[in-house]
Formats: C-alpha cells, structure tokens, sequence
C-alpha cells in the first residue's frame, strides 16, 4: 500500500512558481511576503483585495458628498500654504459644475507646492470629509495634467489589498497584476471540470480570479465585499471541496488501520444496565448501540458523539468501557478539568466497582507514592480503567493494552493531545479505538466540513422529568431583588449557585473575586449556609465544599467557572451567572447546564453590568429565547467564527484562505457532490485539488 502518488510534470498544479520570478520581488521583498504566507504566484492569485476603487469615470464636484470615495477632476483656484501645529498645504480646485473642493495634505515637498499653479488641471482620488470651508479630501493620490492632457480612465476597478508589512500598497498591487497576468488558460486551470461548476452558475478559475481582482465597473460591488459573488463561491467551494476530499482521504487511511474487536460476549452490559438507578433514553441506547457495533469491527472507531448538557454521555461512555474491559482490554477516559474528571470517576467507580472492575486515577496533583501506584498499576493491566485529565496523556504513562480511549469535552483538548492518548495504544499496525464526546454541540454545518472524518452521533432527547430552564437577562442594578428571590428558593429547600466570572483567565484574581462576593452574600443572607469553590482551593477543599452542596449540607454555593463543566446537583434549581456580558455563548449554555437537572422548574438569571456592546446583546437574547444546544451553536458559529468555536489554533482545522464556513454553509452539500463525482470519474483530480489548496501541510484533525 505504498504507491507514491507522484504527479507526473504536465499535471503539477498551476501557480506553484516562487515569487522572486516576479520583476521587483528579490529576496528581502520576498521575505516580507513569505511572512504573510504569500510564496507562489498563487498565494498572489488568493490575496484577495479588501476593497476597490473605482477611478472608471469622474464624478463631477457637484454629485460629490461627504464619504464618497471617489475620483475628480478640476482646476486649480486657489493655493494656501500654511502652518497650524504643523505644516498644511491646502489646494481648491473647481470644475464646470461646482466647488471648490479642497485637497488638503499635511506632509508634501516643495516641489509638489510648486505643480499646483493657478489654473492647472488636477485629476484627483479620495474620500471626501466634511472641513471647514465645505468638502475637503485629505492626501488624496492626485495626478497634475498638462495642457490638452486626457489620461484614459480605467476599465476595471482598482483592487485595495489587504496591506503586508514592509511591502508598500502600490507595489502589492503591482505584484499582483503580474501574477494575474501569468495565469494559465482556462483548460491548464481548471481541476474541477468547468461544466460541472457551470451547472451550479459559477465561472471558471481564471475567470473568478479575474472578477475578483478587476472587475468591471458594473460588477454587484456589494457581493463581492460580502463575499457572495458567484466569483467568490467559485474560490470558496474548491477550498472547500479540497478540505473535504483530504478528510476522505485520510478517514480511509484510518480505515486501513486495525484495531481490536471489542465483541463483549459476557454478560457486563446487561448487568451494568440492570444495576443503574434509571433506564437509558432512546438516544442513549441508539448511539450506544453504534458505539457498540463500531467496537466490534477490527477497525478504530472515531466517533464524536454529541448530547447537550445532562444528556447523560457519562453512561454511554461506562458502557463502551464496560466493553473493552470484557474483550480484556484497558480504557482510558480523559476530562480537561480537575473537577470534572473526579465527578467521572466517582460515576465510574460507582457503576463499575460493583462488577468488580478497577477504576485508577491520575491527575496532576496525584503525586510521590500515589502515583507511581498508578502508573505502575497502568503499566501492568491491572488498572481496568483509567480515569484523569491532561496528565493521562504524559509521556510517562504507559498502557498494559489500551484497546479503548474516551475523550471528554474534547474541544478543550488539543487534537496533538487526543492523539498523544490514542498513541499509547498504538501496537504496530494497530491502534485503539477512539470515542469524543462533546456537550457543545457542533453546528451542523462544521460536522459537515471538518468532522467529514469522524463518524458523529447524537443524544438528542434528554433523560424524562427535566423542565426547560427559564431564563432572565437582569441589570446589575437588581441584585437586591435577586438575593430576596435566592432567600425565598432557598426557604423552600431548593440550592442555588452564584457563578463569578471575570474577563482574564486569571486564577488569582477569578478567585479573589468569588471570595469577595461569598463573603458580601453570606452578610445578606445570614440565614444561609454560603459555600464557595474556586480553582485555587485545594482540591481536598473544593471536594468537600461540592460533596456538602450535593448532600443539601449548604444551600448557595458561590464558584466561579470551575463549575462549568460536569457538576451535578439535580437539587440545584436556580443559577445566578454574575457579568454574563463577558461570556460567550457556549460558557454560558454549559454553565446554565448545571440546573434544570432534577425535576422542579429552573431558573437562570444572567445578570449584566451595562453598557452592552451589540454582540452581548445578542448574545444574552440568544440565551433568554433559546435553550437549544444546537441553535446556540449555531448562533455562536455566526457571532465568533469557527475557528474559535473549535479551539482549532492549535489543531490547524477551519484555517480556510477564502471560504468562510457561516458565510458558505449552504455550498456544502454541492462541495460532497463535486467529491463524490471527482473521486468517481478523476480520482487523480482530486489528489492535485488537495495539492492545489492545502498543499504538504500537515493536518493532524482527522488522525
Ligand atoms: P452529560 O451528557 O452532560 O455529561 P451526564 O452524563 O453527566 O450528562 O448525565 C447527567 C445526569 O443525568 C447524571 O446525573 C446522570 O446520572 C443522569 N442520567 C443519565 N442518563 C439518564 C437517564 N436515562 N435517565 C435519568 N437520568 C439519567
Ligand atoms: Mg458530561
């Protein structure tokens, strides 16, 4: 299974020249641009301009208003030189039909005051403002005429780039223009065949290339900035389609991978279901059983399953393990905070125990003796399964047989680190079966384009009895009423919790913070027991200050994000979230998570210090009107971008040069036609289709 695809010379992709064979790149411009990614005259082709402009005919100074970007002709009447703070030169000039229009520069030489006699001609190009005698353009880029002197004017728009340190504007430009100038017909062009693209109403290559760079005076101006011209969609669908193809390409890698079969033959599942105080959903039992049916396969599983907070994918998980463990394997299962995985393995152990499996533990603060017990017990197999966070993934943990790695909340994992768990598992030619869990959903649109490679599965029904949690957006300035109303719940034995969040992932200050506001609520509501948990606790401390809540033992427990993920209190009935301005949508939906678990009617109140920006807005509105997990993702993926939604830095996902998943989600289906067809009818297409757009970069996503 070794055949290299090499290209032969007549097939490599267009474009790939570096671009010191461009006039004027030598090697320190050619530094300045590799800088900016851009290397090869097709990294000019898709430096997109930011804006254009139109110097395709003169606007008379009459038609001119203020913010008008455009160009002008006229004559010179009147020449000030001056000096207010700091040098001024300001030039008025007039046409047939108005004026006087004042070009006004602050930083000009001598013999630039000396070109602007009286009554010469000065064609001009700017944006026109407001000065203080009527309409004035600052530096406009001007061009003096001589006598009877009627320059041309331009066919085609001016494209702005987007500017690249250290290279000047006009010489991007320029640039550019050479590039375009080299770009191959049509036919050396084009991978995807152009009928294909013709039938969806989008241009060839070329001709994108060329709208988007120079287009015609008529051109829908507006599209194209928004990124919604046919031209556009062209560039956007093949970068997508090449994202796409190398997901199918290394998801069938994968497939060439052998793992262990986990075709549990005794009785675990049966007995650990029998033993669980509450019968699985129909969701539960539907993605289990795929889970189940993916393990018993000689292949590795990568399944996400999605399920919206308290959808219960810990006993999905328990009951994958359960499998594993029967086939005589390991399993480890991975949670990104502290917190989080002690409340798995309590979960764990209590379904587990019973049936006689060992649960083991390793976190970070697990250390000295404790923790050589663990890799010790790890190393030897006898460590069933392993629960822990990040320190699961460290180099001196080493499996006995690891047939079965379960990731928890992964977008908060980095995908080297999913990987450098799945890698304990690797024996040659084999590696372990992997399961992601997520409580923030994916928007369907993202599962499309970057989880093409993971096989995904929904816990879309929540388990019965839970009342949807009604939430209130409340100003600061209500906290009174709202500690009366904590005082009133409490009074009929229900909890609550109060979660302070500050703007900087500062620990310290985060904690310092909820200490401060434990303290000022525990003065107001001297009737109440007042807990607090922080990240800076010791984790001894912050286990006895939940366990005590759990038990109804206090009745407010003051936290700050730490209680994001996992935390269980089906008691718990109303959550305060204190500056949910600063939050963004997912933190919000997945603390909000923490109640409306147990059957009594919940509330949420976000409580928000004024002025709100447009985007907190919106945000707070999404979380009053909606307690959706997928249309709050989806409304977060339109408010942030994917590439934040996904933690992807790191993992280079959704790095896209023109597509824009929010923008172009509705090109997705026609992109997995196009693959379908190009794999079919030229499968070395789509090969030099990959070549052409992502290239030799390493993408870890889908391994
Ligand atoms: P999440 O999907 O957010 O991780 P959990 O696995 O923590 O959810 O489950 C939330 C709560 O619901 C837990 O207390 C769990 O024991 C309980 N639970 C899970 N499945 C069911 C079910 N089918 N019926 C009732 N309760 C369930
Ligand atoms: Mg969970």
């Amino acid at each position: 299974m070794n055949r290299k695809r090499v290209p032969a010379p007549a097939l490599a992709v267009a474009g790939q020249s570096p671009l010191t064979a461009l006039s004027g790149v030598g090697p320190a411009v050619a530094l300045k641009l590799a800088e900016r990614g851009l290397a090869t005259l097709q990294d000019l082709w898709l430096h997109l301009p930011r804006s254009y402009e139109d110097r395709t005919h003169i606007t008379p100074l009459a038609q001119l208003r203020s913010g008008m970007a455009a160009q002008v002709e006229g004559q010179v009447v009147a020449v000030e030189r001056g000096f207010r703070g700091r040098p001024v030169l300001k030039v008025a000039i007039e046409d047939d039909t108005g004026g006087p229009l004042v070009l006004r520069f602050f930083h000009f030489r001598a013999a630039q005051v000396a070109q602007f006699a009286h009554g010469v001609r000065v064609r001009a190009f700017g944006t026109a403002r407001p000065g203080p005698t009527g309409l004035e353009i600052v530096h406009p880029s001007y061009r003096v005429l001589t006598v009877g002197e009627d320059p041309a004017l331009g066919q085609t728009l001016d494209p702005v780039y987007p500017l690249v340190e250290g290279v000047g504007p006009a010489t991007i430009r320029k640039l550019v223009g050479q590039a375009l100038d080299r770009l191959p017909p049509e036919e050396q062009l084009d991978l995807v065949p152009p009928q294909w693209l013709a039938q969806l109403g989008l241009p060839s290559l070329r001709q994108a290339l060329l709208t988007v760079h120079r287009p015609h005076a008529a051109a829908d101006l507006a599209a194209l900035a928004a990124g919604r011209h046919p031209a556009i969609a062209r560039l956007a669908i093949e970068e997508l389609l090449a994202h796409h193809l190398s997901l199918r390409r290394q998801r069938i890698a994968l497939q060439r991978q052998q793992a262990p079969a986990l075709a549990g033959q005794g009785d675990g599942v049966a007995r650990l279901l029998a033993q669980l105080p509450f019968v699985l959903t129909a969701a539960q039992q539907r993605v289990f059983a795929q889970i189940r049916a993916d393990l018993a396969k000689p292949q590795p599983m990568l399944r996400l399953v999605q399920g919206d907070v308290g959808s219960g994918k810990t006993v999905v998980a328990a009951l994958a393990a359960m499998l594993a463990v029967e086939a005589g394997y390991q399993v480890a299962l991975a949670a990104p905070t502290e917190l989080l995985a002690e409340q798995h393995l309590a979960n764990l152990r209590g379904w587990l125990e019973p049936l006689g499996i060992t649960v083991c533990w390793l976190a970070g603060k697990v250390t000295g003796k404790a923790r050589a017990a663990s890799l010790a017990a790890i190393a030897d197999g006898s460590a069933q399964v392993v629960v822990g966070t990040h320190a699961l993934m460290q180099d001196a943990v080493v499996f006995h047989d690891l047939a079965l790695a379960i990731v928890d909340e992964q977008h908060r994992f980095g995908v080297h680190q999913r990987l450098a768990l799945r890698d304990k598992g690797a024996r040659p030619g084999s590696v372990p079966h992997q399961l992601v869990m997520t409580a923030t959903p994916i928007p369907r649109t993202l599962a499309m384009s970057e989880y093409a490679d993971l096989d995904v599965s929904a816990i879309d029904e929540l388990p019965p009895g839970r009342t949807p949690v009604q939430t209130v957006v409340l100003s600061n300035e209500r906290r009174q009423e709202l500690i009366e109303r904590i005082r009133s719940a409490c009074a009929q034995g229900r909890q609550a919790y109060w979660v302070c969040t500050l703007i900087e992932e500062n620990d310290e200050l985060e904690a310092s913070a909820a200490e401060s506001i434990h303290s000022a609520l525990a003065a107001s509501l001297p009737e109440l027991r007042v807990a607090l948990v922080h990240g800076r606790m010791k984790a001894a401390d912050k286990q006895a200050a939940m366990a005590a809540f759990k038990a109804g033992q206090t009745q407010l427990l003051v936290a700050t994000t730490v209680i994001e993920v996992g935390v269980d209190v089906p008691n718990a009935s109303l959550m305060v979230i204190e500056n949910a301005e600063r939050l963004g949508l997912a933190q919000l939906h997945q603390l909000r998570g923490r109640v409306g678990r147990g059957s009594t009617a919940s509330s949420c109140v976000l409580l928000y210090q004024g002025p709100l920006s447009m985007m907190a807005k919106e945000r707070l509105a999404t979380m009053r009107q909606t307690n959706d997990g997928f249309v709050i993702a989806e409304k977060d993926l339109e408010l942030r971008g994917p590439g934040e939604l996904l933690g992807t830095r790191q993992t280079g996902v959704a790095m896209f040069r023109i597509a824009d998943l929010a923008r172009d989600a509705h090109l997705l289906p026609a992109v997995h036609a196009l693959a379908e067809r190009l794999l079919a009818e030229h499968p070395a297409l789509a090969d030099r289709v990959i070549s052409r757009w992502i290239g030799s970069a390493v993408r870890y996503a889908a391994a």
